[in-house]
């Protein structure tokens, strides 16, 4: 039986070893923190990351702790006018093939870990990964505590500061985009109002927030971004302080402002990213998740990215025998830049649409919606369907 490495325990890491563990290798993962789990933070899973997670095996689970939008909006966040209405729920499952989730971060982390033990997946927490020196027929993974593990496969799934992506490419340090982003989970009853059913992105200039329940509703996740010129701090993900939060959106509209208004804990990002043009495998060794290929979220699609390379990964080794992995990794690569590249650049372009300085750049859109909505957003479908309706389970 084959065996995989990974170092690194948050989405990409799981889902690789369920992916791995279910084409029949045995795997082991090792990851830095002494328990998995992190700062509370909510994730949309688009129809096509959700397809991913259904060949994983976990579809329904995630379905019944998810919340389910009837819609995604983008709204102008100052004057609170509709901007776009995109209808989720059945009528976009029928169209993608699968569901549009919300799911707390935790909790699909959660679910991706019992089904990976579950499938025989090793976890060693408390573990940091160094470097992995790959010879011929097999990759060794040199732990920080001195101890080395052997394996066909090593997997960096190490996030957007790997370590391991030094042993592929120079290493460059991750690049401050400019942008930072406050996170925050509320809870609903603190509201006036009970939270839509929607994804909403309040749209204005040099910002945006973006709002959603998780949860069944008990929830209200926030993510409000800044554009900043600097960011001096040494982590990339600290405790932020709400009056700064609400200051940095003084005069937007009233709902997102309660929203800001309710929030007691958040947490300030600063967003990076890498040169994107790195190489993500050589020989045993494969980057995954955001250790290849960081993005800005504007898209929400970092998680799922990260399954979907599981998914088509674990579809090439499958293919390849042991002694082809390198070939299977190339090929996996080969297939996966062009779709991630694709959705780097769309979620760059969200960030110019949605902090967008002058009302002319958003006229349109809010034209469209107010004269023809069914017209405009069945032109919204339409430009998402290579986005959505990706599949990247096998063909049987
Ligand atoms: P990480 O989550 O960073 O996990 C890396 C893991 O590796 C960590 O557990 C870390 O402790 C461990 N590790 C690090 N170094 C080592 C080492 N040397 N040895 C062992 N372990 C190590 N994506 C979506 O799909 N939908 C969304 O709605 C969405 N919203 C977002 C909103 C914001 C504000 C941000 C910042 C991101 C958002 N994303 C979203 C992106 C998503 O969160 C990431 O793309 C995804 O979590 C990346 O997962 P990962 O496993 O690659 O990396």
């Amino acid at each position: 039986m084959p065996t995989g490495l990974i170092a690194g325990g948050g989405i990409a890491g799981m889902a690789a070893g369920l992916a791995l563990a279910r084409a029949g290798w045995q795997v082991e993962l090792v990851e830095t923190a002494p328990a998995l789990g992190e700062v509370g933070a909510g994730l949309q899973i688009g129809a096509n990351a959700a397809k991913a997670l259904d060949w994983l095996g976990v579809l329904p689970e995630a379905r019944a702790q998810a919340s389910h939008p009837d819609r995604a909006e983008i709204r102008n966040g100052v004057t609170g006018g509709l901007l776009l209405s995109l209808p989720l729920g059945p009528r976009a499952e029928r169209r993608w093939g699968a569901p549009y989730l919300q799911l707390h971060r935790a909790d699909l982390l959660a679910i991706l870990t019992r089904a990976a033990e579950a499938a025989g997946v090793t976890l060693r927490l408390g573990t940091r990964a160094q470097r992995v020196v790959t010879h011929g027929t097999h990759a060794a993974l040199h732990l920080e505590d001195g101890a080395i593990h052997h394996g066909d496969l090593v997997l960096g799934a190490d996030g957007i500061r790997s370590t391991l992506r030094g042993g592929l490419n120079r290493d460059e340090e991750a690049r401050f985009t400019g942008q930072i982003a406050w996170r925050a989970l509320i809870p609903a009853e603190r509201l006036s109002t009970p939270p839509e059913s929607a994804a909403t992105v309040w749209a204005g200039p040099g910002g945006h927030l973006v709002t959603y329940p998780l949860r069944s509703g008990s929830l209200i996740n926030l993510v409000a971004v800044r554009e900043q010129s600097d960011w001096a701090e040494e982590g990339w993900s600290l405790p932020g302080d709400p009056d700064a939060l609400r200051i940095a959106f003084h005069g937007w509209h009233a709902r997102p402002r309660e929203i800001l208004e309710a929030v007691d804990h958040c947490f300030l990002w600063g967003l990076f990213d890498r040169p994107a043009q790195v190489r993500w495998s050589s020989g045993r060794l494969a980057l995954i998740g955001d250790a290849a290929h960081p993005m800005l979220p504007f898209l929400a699609q970092g998680a799922g990215q990260a399954l979907e390379d599981a998914v088509v990964l674990a579809r090439h080794l499958a293919r390849a025998g042991e002694a082809a992995i390198p070939e299977a990794l190339s090929a996996w690569e080969e297939e996966r830049w062009p779709r991630v590249a694709r959705v780097i650049r769309r979620a760059e372009a969200n960030g110019r649409l949605f902090h967008a300085r002058s009302a002319w750049r958003h006229w349109p859109l809010a034209m469209a919606s107010r004269l023809a909505p069914d017209l405009a957003a069945g032109l919204a479908a339409g430009r998402l369907d290579w986005l959505y309706g990706y599949d990247p389970r096998p063909r049987p």
